[in-house]
Formats: structure tokens, C-alpha cells, sequence
């Protein structure tokens, strides 16, 4: 098995197609040459690398299962494994493209009208236009229904006043995609920047996803033209729809911190002699890598069937919240356990367990906790919501 596929130990590469494994191994290089060097020290630095995003964008990354607007029009195995691959170099560049992809260029897609698909999507494919997704506020994002943010209609406009907070590319984005409550429901708007109220700042002092901008929006009596309320958005359904989307890539993603991991450990234990032995000879480290191995396998699977459930048009979102929770807690446990096995080196940003396992940290708590998914599949299989 070439190392760039490791761990496939159920032949996972064979159930992909040649235009799938191409995607792959594209990205696949894309992280080798161009996040893997730089990452670590923006992760110190607390650096996003913006110079990435046109690359990127140059790849189709961006918008990539869009068949119109300038998108590559992939299939969405093609696309998970490209979240996988973007995450293997770090959540926070997975995480700008999730955004892009699934929470902003998804709702203007499916819920705005001609004008607003014209202006910004060919735009956001090709990164001349960022874009950022505000649903949570400063009071909790696990129940957004409760949200205060609010717009009021006023003569042909909207005047919007709230706040949201922990939003990914909040300060380098163009257009922000948030959601208000209004007369009329849950809505949601285009909130384009240097519109007069509208403020960002970056929240500092994460220990998490440090290569990633979070930031909290302020909307001050922000006059909303009519022309910028996504027209077929109506209710909370919508902004959890896009979430769907962004939580199907996640749980690709953590197949990839968790690949990025297990090779990192193997190689250690190759090289680290201890007793006399490389650390491969014992026991104890033989079954804690096959055991990274199990559960790398399973996220595979549990990944792939979702994908070929979502390109026939059958995937369930409470599915997508098991595949969400499985991987994700996979990817943190693969990484903490291979950052234990790394010894005192593995504490430094030099290698990369610990990065990926405190990027991790974010993804279990963002797009709905680990125990939100595990009440919505609760919720499913007995029928009684227990949130
Ligand atoms: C780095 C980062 C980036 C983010 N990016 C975005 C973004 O781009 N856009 C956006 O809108 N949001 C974003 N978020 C916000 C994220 O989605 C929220 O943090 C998440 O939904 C949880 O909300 P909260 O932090 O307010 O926690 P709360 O909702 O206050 O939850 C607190 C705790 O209570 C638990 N809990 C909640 N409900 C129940 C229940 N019924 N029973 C038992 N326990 C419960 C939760 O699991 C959690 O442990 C981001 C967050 C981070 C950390």
C-alpha cells in the first residue's frame, strides 16, 4: 500500500472511481507541497494563510459539486475525500473551505434568487470573494432557535441589529450569509461588507484552529437592502440544511487529522528505539496502532456509504450526525493517542498530533456538539426528543 493512501486496510482505495481517487490525490499534493510546510508555524503564529485560497480556488475546491457558476461539478465521495485531504494539512484550511463551500455558496445556491446566484457564486468559486456563515450568538449556538439577532422590515428594506459570535472567516469575508429573526420567521440575509453597523473583530487567545479567523459580527441598525434577504429561506430548516452540508464534509475530515496522525506515530515507532528495540517490536504499541487502524477503517466505510447515499439523493441528516460524531471523536482520540505516543517530542507544534488534536477540540464542539448528534440519532431511533 503506497504511504500516501495509509491506512487502507479494507481496500478502500478500489471502491473509489479513477475520477474520485484523481480528485484525491490531486489535493492529496496540493497538502504536501503547500499547507504541510507552512502550517505549523501559522499555527503558532495564529496566521490564516490567505495566499492559499486562490490556489485553491484554481484547483475548484471551492464549490466543487456545483454542476453551474463556474463550479467543477463533482460528485460528493469526490468532495469528502477533498475535505479529507484539506484536513490532513489542518481542520482550519478544511474549515475555510467547508465554510465557503457548504455554508455560504450552498444557501445562495439553493435559496437565492438569479441575481444573487449571479454575483456571488462565479465570484466565491473563484475566490474573489469570501464568504462567512452567522447563525451562533454570544447566549449559546446549540439551540439557535433562540436566536435575538433580528431584522425589521422598514419601508423596501430590512434594518438588522443583533450580534453573532465564533464565525469562521468572519473579518476577511465579503459577504456574510446570517440569519435573523423576523416577522415572517427565521430568515436569512446577505450582509455584504462596509455596509454602515456592520462590524467585525477577531476573537484572539484560541488554543484551537489557530490557522483559522474566528470572529464575532455586531450589526448596528444595518440597513439590509430588500434585493439581500435569501428569498427561499424561510424558517430554521434553511440554516440547518447548510449545516448538513458543512457536517457531511466534517465527518471526511476527521478520517484525514486522524490519517495524519497514525502515519506520524508508525514512522515514530519505526524509528525510536527503546529496550533495545524499535518501538514496532512491542506489544502494547503494535495493538495501540492497530487499534488507530480500527478505527480509521470504520470511519472509511461509514464515510463512503454516506456519500454514495448522498449522490443517489437518500442520505438522512441523522445519519450524517452519526458519521459527524463517530469521526470526529475517532480523529481526537487518533490524534491524543498518537501524541502519547510521540513521547515529550510529540507536545511540540513540530509534529502534528498535537495541532490536530487541539484543531480537533473546535470541530467536536462546532456544527453541532458531539452531544447534539448523539440526541438527534437518539431522537431518531426512539422517536421521543430528548434535547
Ligand atoms: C473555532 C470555531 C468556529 C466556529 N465557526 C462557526 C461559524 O462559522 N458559524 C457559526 O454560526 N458558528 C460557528 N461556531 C459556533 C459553534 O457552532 C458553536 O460553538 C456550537 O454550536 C456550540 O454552541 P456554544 O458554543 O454556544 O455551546 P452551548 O450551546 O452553550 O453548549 C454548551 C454545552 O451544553 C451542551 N448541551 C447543549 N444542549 C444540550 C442538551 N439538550 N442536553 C445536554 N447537553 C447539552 C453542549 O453539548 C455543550 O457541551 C464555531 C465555533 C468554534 C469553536
Amino acid at each position: 500500500m503506497p504511504d500516501s493512501i495509509a491506512p487502507d486496510f479494507y481496500a478502500f482505495d478500489s471502491l473509489l472511481s479513477e475520477d474520485e481517487r484523481q480528485v484525491r490525490d490531486t489535493v492529496a499534493r496540493f497538502v504536501d507541497e503547500r499547507v504541510l510546510p507552512i502550517i505549523a508555524e501559522c499555527f503558532e503564529k495564529e496566521r490564516f494563510p490567505k495566499e492559499l485560497v486562490p490556489e485553491m480556488a484554481e484547483l475548484g475546491l471551492l464549490g466543487p459539486t456545483f454542476e453551474d457558476y463556474g463550479c467543477a461539478g463533482l460528485n460528493n465521495v469526490a468532495y469528502g475525500l477533498i475535505m479529507q485531504e484539506l484536513e490532513r494539512g489542518d481542520s482550519g484550511i478544511r474549515s475555510f473551505a467547508s465554510v465557503q463551500s457548504g455554508l455560504c455558496m450552498y444557501p445562495i445556491h439553493t435559496y437565492g434568487s438569479d441575481e444573487q446566484k449571479n454575483r456571488w457564486l462565479p465570484a466565491m468559486a473563484k475566490a474573489e470573494a469570501i464568504g462567512c456563515f452567522g447563525l451562533t450568538e454570544p447566549d449559546g449556538g446549540s439551540d439557535p432557535g433562540t436566536m435575538k439577532t433580528s431584522a425589521v422590515k422598514k419601508g423596501g428594506d430590512w434594518v438588522l441589529n443583533g450580534a453573532k459570535m465564533w464565525i469562521t472567516n468572519g473579518s476577511v469575508a465579503d459577504v456574510a450569509v446570517v440569519w435573523a429573526r423576523t416577522d415572517e420567521g427565521i430568515r436569512g440575509f446577505l450582509v455584504e461588507k462596509g455596509t454602515a453597523g456592520y462590524t467585525t473583530r477577531d476573537i484572539p487567545h484560541k488554543f484551537s484552529l489557530r490557522a483559522s479567523v474566528t470572529s464575532e459580527l455586531f450589526f448596528d441598525n444595518c440597513k439590509i437592502p430588500a434585493d439581500n434577504i435569501l428569498p427561499k429561506a424561510e424558517g430554521l430548516g434553511a440554516p440547518l440544511s447548510c449545516l448538513t452540508q458543512a457536517r457531511y464534509g466534517i465527518a471526511w475530515g476527521g478520517i484525514g487529522a486522524a490519517m495524519a496522525c497514525y502515519r506520524e506515530a508508525l514512522a515514530f515507532c519505526r524509528e525510536r528505539v527503546l529496550f533495545g528495540k524499535p518501538l514496532i517490536h512491542k506489544q502494547h504499541m503494535q495493538i495501540r496502532l492497530a487499534d488507530m487502524v480500527r478505527r480509521i477503517t470504520l470511519g472509511q466505510l461509514l464515510a463512503l456509504q454516506l456519500g454514495r447515499l448522498k449522490d443517489k439523493g437518500e442520505m438522512h441528516h441523522t445519519q450524517v450526525s452519526l458519521a459527524k460524531w463517530n469521526n470526529v471523536r475517532m480523529g481526537l482520540d487518533v490524534a491524543r493517542e498518537a501524541r502519547d505516543i510521540l513521547g515529550a517530542g510529540g507536545i511540540s507544534v513540530e509534529c502534528s498530533p498535537i495541532r490536530h488534536s487541539m484543531n480537533l477540540e473546535s470541530v467536536i464542539t462546532y456544527e453541532g456538539t458531539e452531544t447534539i448528534h448523539q440526541l438527534i440519532v437518539g431522537r431518531e431511533i426512539t422517536g421521543v426528543a430528548a434535547l
